[in-house]
């Protein structure tokens, strides 16, 4: 843990560490050469200080909450569904809703998917500029050849490293909170808390990071497993990686103290909703379980007499939905003649194809962007019994473009389609079901990535001095707003305007005004022998910010039958 961003912050809020007090003054029993000699190295420090002020822009930061001691504490329930929030499965995330704010209408970003929504919660900006769309992806200048999990340390290093340091594409607010000179903790059981926090020792130092069982800095890792053991299995139940992390988080990395800012992220209910399908008796177990992590940690901020000085807040990524049955786009666009591959031998040559399963969405890069070929994959997926919402790079007939949803990153693909889904209810009695691209999961079993409306809401509850009492928030809002709104309670302001929106409805604090609320729809056809393809986007537009609801599409046997489509569609 680097000292400059913990002086910094102190220096800037007045305050002075109990154990440090004194090493500003002169004493009364100094020799005059000792004074003289203080006084120089008071004045050193001073100048230090002031430098780190100015380098580390804390002078440029702007009070939201003043400058009161503050703590914020994001804990991410990794695809927790806001309809599983209640008294019985959830008693401390219950009770928290109570003494806060229950946000009644909370979206992930599309792709409702981990590390799209990871960078964007954590960059507060669009995936368009955020830059990670997807958990896997095809960046031929990391790799030609095959497609990568966007969160892994080595593609962050060589995503940095062929984007000179823009693999994440706008500052995270922990990078910006330790520049302003708050101190940071970022913990994760999975790879997705890598994206909040991946500096190496630059800067103003580094952080502390805990990601998936690794540290940064990276000999960090013997303290932990000294105290808690090593990283356990993903499959380990006695101390799951999850509550393994948690202890981590406790016990050593909040053993200094509470820091202005605490990043943890679970990897529950989302790996149970996988493998079980969500509601099953093992994804509510690990619903609870996540719900005794939540009690643990509020529980040392009781024993430490912070609640008053905390704001807490608990969200998931996205949110999710039950496969209806499996289906393989590779294969099926090989068998309509095109060139498509899950990985390529040797490098592509232009016109052919890679596809990109991520669940519920499927990514499509055409090599050398050839026009003629993205329209065959246009014209294949306007035809199929799974495409929901077709996205392309150039606007055509019955597609929105990227841009349109704020897609369209150096990285995006040249098509994108959200899979079909329904309302319609698991062997659980859980409502939403997609058909889902390859992947290790299988019909009954869980998924998201969609623009289904079960995937497009996820959970958002905060409490703490900051957040109103006991109020359910109405407008709708998003996993994009968490850092404006972190920043916000911090006093630090973003050196770029963000995308998302302070959630100033649900604070006590003033906040920017809310000026616009508007419903949208959107909608696109196009015709096709015997009848049309016929898709729509539904949203909410809050001051200048998009919320996606949900988006499907289908085909239609006439043209009269499109028309009554798009007013049924309308309803
Ligand atoms: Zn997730």
């Amino acid at each position: 843990m680097s000292d400059c961003g913990r002086e910094a912050g102190r220096a800037m809020r007045g305050e002075r560490d109990e154990h440090d007090s004194g090493r500003y003054t002169v004493s009364n029993f100094l020799s005059g050469r000792e004074i003289y000699e203080s006084i120089l190295i008071t004045l050193t420090r001073l100048s230090v200080i002031i430098f780190l002020l100015i380098t580390c822009g804390a002078i440029s930061a702007s009070a939201g909450a003043g400058e009161k001691p503050r703590h914020v504490v994001v804990m991410v329930w990794d695809g927790m569904r806001p309809d599983f929030v209640s008294e019985k499965h959830t008693p401390a995330l219950y009770q928290l809703a109570r003494q806060g704010v229950e946000f009644e209408d909370h979206h992930p970003s599309y792709l409702s998917l981990t590390e799209g929504n990871g960078t964007v919660m954590s960059t507060g900006v669009y995936p368009e500029r955020a830059g990670v769309l997807a958990d896997t992806e095809y960046r031929p200048a990391i790799d030609g050849l095959t497609p990568v999990h966007t969160e892994l340390l080595e593609v962050v290093r060589k995503g940095d490293a062929v984007t000179r340091g823009h693999y994440v594409g706008a500052p995270t607010m922990v990078e910006l909170l330790r520049k302003a000179g708050r101190r940071t903790v970022v913990a994760g059981s999975k790879g997705v808390i890598l994206l909040a926090d991946r500096t190496e020792g630059e800067g103003c130092g580094p952080g502390i990071e805990l990601f998936a069982g690794q540290t940064l800095p990276t000999n960090l890792i013997n303290t932990i497993t000294n105290l808690n053991g090593a990283f356990p299995e993903v499959d380990a139940e006695q101390i799951s990686r999850d509550d393994w992390t948690t202890s981590a988080l406790i016990n050593p990395l909040w053993s200094n103290g509470v820091p202005d800012f605490t990043f943890l992220w679970l990897n529950e209910p989302d790996h149970a909703q996988h493998e079980t399908g969500p509601g099953s008796a093992q994804s509510l177990a690990a619903i609870r379980k996540a719900d005794d992590n939540l009690a643990r940690v509020l529980q040392v901020l009781d024993e430490r007499g912070l609640r008053d000085t905390t704001d807490v807040m608990v969200v998931s990524d996205h949110g999710f939905s039950t496969i209806s049955a499996m289906v393989d786009l590779a294969e099926s666009l090989e068998r309509a003649g095109l060139n498509a591959r899950r990985g390529f031998s040797k490098p592509p040559a232009p016109g052919e194809v890679m596809v990109v399963g991520n669940g519920a969405s499927v990514l499509i890069y055409v090599i050398g962007h050839d026009a003629q070929v993205v329209k065959k994959v246009v014209d294949y997926l306007q035809g199929w019994k799974c495409s929901g919402v077709i996205f392309t790079k150039n606007a055509m007939p019955g597609t929105f473009t990227l841009a349109q949803v704020h897609e369209d990153s150096p990285g995006a693909p040249d098509v994108l389609v959200s899979l079909r889904w329904t309302a319609e209810k698991n062997d659980a009695g859980t409502p939403g079901m997609v058909y889902s691209d390859l992947s290790q999961y299988g019909a009954g079993q869980g998924i998201h990535a969609s623009l289904s409306r079960f995937d497009m809401h996820n959970m958002l509850i905060a409490a703490g001095p900051d957040f109103r009492s006991g109020i359910i928030d109405h407008l709708p809002t998003g996993n994009m707003d968490i850092a404006p709104t972190v920043l916000w309670l911090l006093g630090v302001k973003p050196p770029k305007d963000l995308d998302g929106r302070v959630l100033t409805e649900a604070l006590t604090v003033p906040g920017p005004k809310i000026k616009s609320y508007e419903p949208g729809h959107i909608e696109s056809s196009a015709a096709r022998p015997g009848g049309a393809w016929h898709q729509y986007l539904n949203f909410t537009e809050v001051n200048g910010v998009d919320y996606y609801d949900e988006g499907n599409g289908y085909q239609l046997r006439s043209a009269l039958a499109a028309r009554e489509g798009a007013e049924a569609s309308k309803r």
